[in-house]
């Protein structure tokens, strides 16, 4: 006889969901057995990557999305536009697909080409346009706000600057990792992009636990916030870069708003790092992660140390490496990155393209 599964324990909800816009949320949170040993903390990781388009991004699209039909700025046969690196690109092609709209995205010519070939075969029409800085009127954002203003029944989502990103995360992640900890949670730490996960989920938890959880960013090179949490507010040049595509950032985004204010502190993760634990992850955990997640999961261990042990620390798994994976392992692009040696010789196996 066939013994009935236990689906709760398991994870699973007890019905189904309503298309692919039921399907975005309710992610697991995953304890990393190998850190947590390692620190003696409980670091746990949020698999956004299984959200129905890849990444953490799904969240903000719909929520996004929803904000503008709400507002009655979204009709039937709209367009959607948008300027992106990449994962907010590929949840707003699904959530516009799944809702009947069109898709227009404009994205720097620097990013992957997985990311842009998804997009393509998601239906969106993608224009990929010269990587200039977001002071200049040719940068990729202004780009989709013209071209918004000047289609008929189109929106321009606007995801560093309209908040209905960070509100979805606050209604929705914050509320998951509360209630997944079973609010026994001290510290949560990721990375910014907009801004939308860490000032969301950051506000929820900070209002819930009375501001006993304790938030920090993780900061790769060449973002301004690192700078300007550990300064007490001054904003310096963007300078330097890195291989984490998807965050960083070189100003404060209304997503990240005053939130940016009741952070505990920043840390600032070199590539070094984020790369060793993109393999690392792989071969103790079994998970394949992309560069940002990589770059929290050390943030989170890095935090562990600071904070000493005993407490349970929260970060963000945003994306699997699949949509980098021609970069992330392939030696010549390592070298390239000056990275190879960043690898343990135990982990090179790994190197495999
Ligand atoms: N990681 C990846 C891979 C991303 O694409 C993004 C968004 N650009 C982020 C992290 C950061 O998320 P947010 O925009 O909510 O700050």
């Amino acid at each position: 006889m066939l013994r009935p599964i236990p689906l709760l324990r398991r994870g699973f909800t007890t019905h189904s969901v309503k298309g692919f816009t039921g399907a975005v949320g309710s992610t697991p949170l995953i304890r990393l057995k190998g850190l947590s040993e390692r620190t003696g903390c409980d670091i746990l990781g949020k698999a956004e990557f299984q959200n129905p388009g890849g990444s953490v991004k799904d969240r903000a699209a719909l929520g996004l999305v929803e904000h503008a039909e709400r507002q009655g700025l979204l009709k039937p046969g709209g367009t959607v536009v948008e300027g992106t690196a990449g994962n907010t690109g590929i949840g707003l092609a699904h959530v516009c697909r799944a809702k009947g709209y069109k898709c227009v995205i404009y994205m720097p010519n620097t990013q992957s080409q997985e990311k842009i070939d998804l997009l393509r075969m998601l239906g969106a029409d993608v224009r990929p346009v010269p990587a200039v800085a977001y002071e200049n009127p040719k940068n990729y954002n202004h780009q989709a706000k013209e071209y918004a203003e000047a289609t008929p029944n189109a929106i321009w989502t606007n995801q560093f600057d309209n908040t209905a990103n960070a509100e979805f995360h606050f209604k929705t992640t914050g509320p998951e990792i509360w209630t997944q900890t079973g609010h026994k949670i001290d510290a949560f730490t990721c990375s910014t992009g907009t801004g939308g996960t860490l000032a969301g989920v950051a506000r929820y938890l900070r209002e819930v636990s009375n501001g006993k959880v304790k938030s920090y960013l993780a900061d790769p090179p060449g973002s301004v916030l690192y700078s300007y949490i550990t300064s007490g507010g001054k904003l310096t040049e963007r300078s330097g870069s890195s291989i984490t595509e998807g965050i960083g950032q070189g100003r404060i985004t209304d997503n990240l708003g005053t939130e940016i204010k009741h952070l505990a502190g920043a840390l600032q993760i070199p590539d070094e790092k984020s790369i060793k634990m993109v393999y690392e992850m792989l071969d103790t955990e079994g998970i394949y992660i992309g560069a940002s997640s990589a770059l929290n999961v050390v943030a989170a261990e890095e935090l562990a140390k600071q904070l000493g042990p005993g407490k349970t620390i929260v970060t963000i798994l945003c994306d699997g490496a699949y949509r980098y994976q021609s970069r992330l392992f392939s030696r010549q692009w390592l070298a390239s990155k000056g990275l190879e040696k960043a690898i343990p010789e135990d982990l090179q196996k790994y190197i495999v393209l």
